[in-house]
């Protein structure tokens, strides 16, 4: 029986009520993965539905495709998917375009319901792309709108009568840190302003509620938890109570109320699908229509419970082997997500030294490396190996080789 922090690891994995997920992806022999939470590994179903798509849909259907097999309403059908895994109502999500572009298209959307407001409140822990995207936007508005970045902990009593938007990910990238999303959002309403959550790092790796939590937008990744293939389509949600009054900034023909009239004038589609812009990229919203299937009968609680279980093994055992680790980020795990960073001086070439025996994490600049859990493929034991090796390259100092300090371009 292997013991890990003080856990009999083999009953973990054995009652595991997830366990038989594992079969459903495509894992390269030798590797330990973990991360998913920055592209997630290929479910087994996506290369034969790519297939069929190419050979038998669009080599066969040609342009019949979008009426034949239905491409033309895929957006609002993963859209439908992704809902049901971050508590949305129906009807209320799109898959499509990046999480860039829709963070830019559901903040200027909330900017311009409140007209009156100057203040757009994020956090030093977010996305940086979040935080370039609302620079541009101000720029472009030119209207004197004013991008204030507090700290994570600062949010909630910077939220004032002055700030239109409050524009949040749930999520930190990289000590996993996790905002309350019921209570900023309910800080905001009560402030008057609207609440944007990012959710690119919550989707698919714990329970969401946007409707309980009663958020006005949400935007979030395809490739990352829910394993849709790299660059794979976002999405975009707006809440019920907003969809019959938001503009979108970026008036394209799919986003309009009847595109195939080809009326000279915008006029916008009812509901979210107003928030689509151009034709959808059919392959790639077939990869993540695929991948979301393994989601199906998956109950996020549990998903939940064994993230926690994960990340605390992983934790415990990196603290013992590796003294050089500084855990970053909160121990309490309701204020977690289900990533684990630490700094380390030597983070870079540590985390090249991993990869190269089959645990795959990343590093994230300056001194960061990062693991993500993803219970639908990972065990106990998985977790506790790469601890294992982790602990001896540390002991063995086997990061410190040339090889392992040049810098790539993605790191
Ligand atoms: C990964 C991530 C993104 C990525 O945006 P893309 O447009 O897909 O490149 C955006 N925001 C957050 C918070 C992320 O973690």
């Amino acid at each position: 029986m292997r013991q890990g922090a003080g856990l009999d690891v083999a009953a973990l994995d054995r009652d595991d009520p997830l366990r038989h997920k594992r079969e459903a992806f495509d894992i390269p022999d030798g590797v330990i993965y973990l991360d998913g939470n920055s592209l997630g590994p290929l479910p087994k179903a996506v290369a034969p539905r790519i297939a069929e798509v190419v050979a038998k849909e669009w080599g066969k259907s040609l342009i019949r495709g979008w009426n034949d097999h239905d491409w033309i309403d895929l957006p609002a059908r993963v859209g439908g998917k992704v809902a049901r895994l971050i508590g949305a109502e129906p009807g209320t999500v799109v898959a499509t375009d990046s999480t860039s572009v829709n963070l830019f298209k559901v903040l200027a959307a909330a900017l311009q319901l409140r007209p009156d407001r100057r203040v757009i409140l994020s956090d030093s822990g977010n996305f940086p792309t979040d935080l370039y995207m609302a620079q541009g936007l101000r720029d472009l508005l030119d209207r004197g709108h004013e991008l204030r970045v507090v700290a994570p902990e600062d949010v909630e009593a910077a939220i004032d009568e002055t700030v239109a938007v409050v524009m949040l990910t749930e999520v930190d990238y990289r000590t996993g840190r996790r905002h309350d999303m019921a209570t900023l959002t309910a800080k905001a309403h009560s402030a008057g302003s609207l609440a944007i959550w990012d959710l690119a790092h919550s989707a698919g790796a714990l329970p969401v509620d946007l409707q309980g939590a009663g958020a006005d937008f949400a935007v979030g990744c395809g490739y990352k938890y829910l394993n849709g293939g790299p660059g794979a389509p976002a999405f975009l949600y707006v809440a019920p109570k907003h969809q019959g009054s938001v503009t979108p900034p970026l008036s394209g023909w799919m986003g309009h109320a009847a595109p195939f009239a080809f009326d000279l004038d915008y006029r916008p589609a009812a509901g979210v699908d107003r928030m689509r812009v151009g034709t959808p990229p059919v392959l790639s919203l077939a990869a993540l229509d695929a991948a979301l299937d393994v989601f199906a009968d998956v109950d996020m609680e549990a998903v939940r419970a064994k993230s926690i279980s994960l990340c605390r093994l992983f934790i415990a055992e990196v603290e013992a082997r590796a003294p050089d680790l500084v855990f970053t980020g909160p121990h309490d795990f309701t204020g977690r997500g289900s990533q684990v960073s630490f700094s380390c001086a030597y983070g870079y070439p540590l985390m090249q030294a991993l990869i190269d025996r089959g645990v795959i994490g990343d590093f994230r600049a300056p001194d960061i490396v990062r693991f993500g859990f993803t219970p639908l493929y990972l065990s106990h034991a998985d977790v506790l190996r790469a601890a294992e090796i982790l602990g001896e390259i540390v002991a063995a100092k086997a990061w410190d080789q040339e090889k392992y300090h040049r810098r790539a371009k993605v790191t």
